[in-house]
């Protein structure tokens, strides 16, 4: 197998132009789907880009409001799991590119929606390796990042020798493990775009706590200014060939305050959610779980995204 390990993006973007090299992260997904029997080393076909080691590819900025995460920060970063991100903040700062102040800002900006997903991603070890790039650019339909990257109207930055290009995640995924990333592109961040959401809900549905493979999952996201409702999304995981946004089931929410939310007007607005996302949660039966099941807890999960919201608008007197 050749393989290339470039230091910079520009050597890295020039390989992908020359050869298109196959882009490997953490590998824990190319890792497994190139597994050979026997003990044998995986057989990736073609050349291999390494990216874990990009410098450029290892920030995390906030600026202008818009926070960029680096398509090789690894997810125990986003997850916060103890220890990386005082780790990463210094590891950044020793590398000279940021102080650790600056990305220590940046970290604490990354929306609670996105945190817990990413929390909810394998296992600590597994985390290690693994970047929220391989799980967008992998396009399960099930990707616990992906879910929490729609509900919050995430956009993938694409660069290539040519110069560089933004498209929203749900453009950038066409299908079940298909994307439009061009053979000469590298993805070289997430952006979540200003303003940041001020609330945030995760829900992964699996058989255990760490390791588990997603049945069904919701994410959603809030913007709120006055004890109001200006801006909210949820996106439902494993119920469609790709991740599942309604927008006409969101709007419902557009303007409501803790007051709407509660009692039998709470109930109604549930029952009109649901009634609107019905045609479009269409899951499979697979080995994961049943379509039924799924269709049954996606539903029911809207129920919990509103009293959870409620909830943080009455706790913070919003
Ligand atoms: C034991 C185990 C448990 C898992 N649990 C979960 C889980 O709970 N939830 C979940 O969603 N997933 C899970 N996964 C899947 C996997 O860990 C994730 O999809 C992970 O985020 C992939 O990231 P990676 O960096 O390892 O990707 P890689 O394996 O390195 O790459 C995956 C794909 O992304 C492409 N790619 C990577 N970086 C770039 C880049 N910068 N530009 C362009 N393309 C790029 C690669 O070419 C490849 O096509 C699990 C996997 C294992 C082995």
């Amino acid at each position: 197998m050749n393989s290339y390990r470039p230091d910079t993006l520009k050597e890295a973007l020039n390989i992908r132009a020359d050869i298109s090299a196959k882009p490997f992260a953490g590998g824990t997904d190319l890792m497994v789907r190139y597994r050979a029997k026997n003990g044998m080393p995986p057989t990736v076909p073609g050349p291999v880009l390494f990216v874990d080691g990009i410098p450029e590819l290892r920030g995390i900025t906030l600026s202008d409001g818009n926070l960029d995460i680096g398509a090789a920060v690894p997810l125990a970063v986003v997850a916060d799991d103890p220890g990386d991100r005082t780790a990463f903040a210094e590891s950044v700062e020793s590398a000279g590119s940021a102080v650790g102040s600056v990305v220590a800002e940046a970290l604490a900006a990354i929306p609670e929606v996105l945190r817990a997903a990413a929390a909810d991603l394998g296992a600590p070890a597994l985390r290690q390796r693994a970047t929220m790039a391989g799980n967008l650019a992998n396009a399960s339909p099930a990707g616990d990042t992906v879910a929490a990257l729609y509900a919050l109207e995430a956009q993938v930055v694409l660069a290539s020798v040519n110069g560089e290009r933004i498209l929203s995640v749900s453009e950038f995924i066409t299908g079940p493990g298909r994307t439009l990333l061009a053979d000469n592109e590298l993805i070289t961040a997430i952006r979540i775009p200003s303003p940041l959401p001020g609330w945030g809900y995760w829900r992964k549905v699996g058989t255990r706590r760490a390791n588990a493979l997603t049945k069904v999952s919701a994410a959603a996201s809030a913007r709120l200014e006055a004890g109001s409702i200006t801006g909210f999304s949820m996106a439902f995981g494993a119920v469609g060939p790709v991740i599942i946004r309604v927008p006409a089931a969101d709007s419902l929410l557009l303007g409501k305050t803790a007051s709407d939310l509660e009692g039998p007007a709470a109930e109604g607005l549930v029952q009109a959610m649901a009634v609107a996302a019905a045609p479009h949660i269409t899951p499979i039966d697979d080995q994961r779980s049943t379509a039924k099941y799924r269709k049954t807890v996606a539903l029911n999960l809207i129920g919990e995204v509103v009293s959870s919201l409620a909830s943080h608008l009455k706790e913070n007197q919003l």
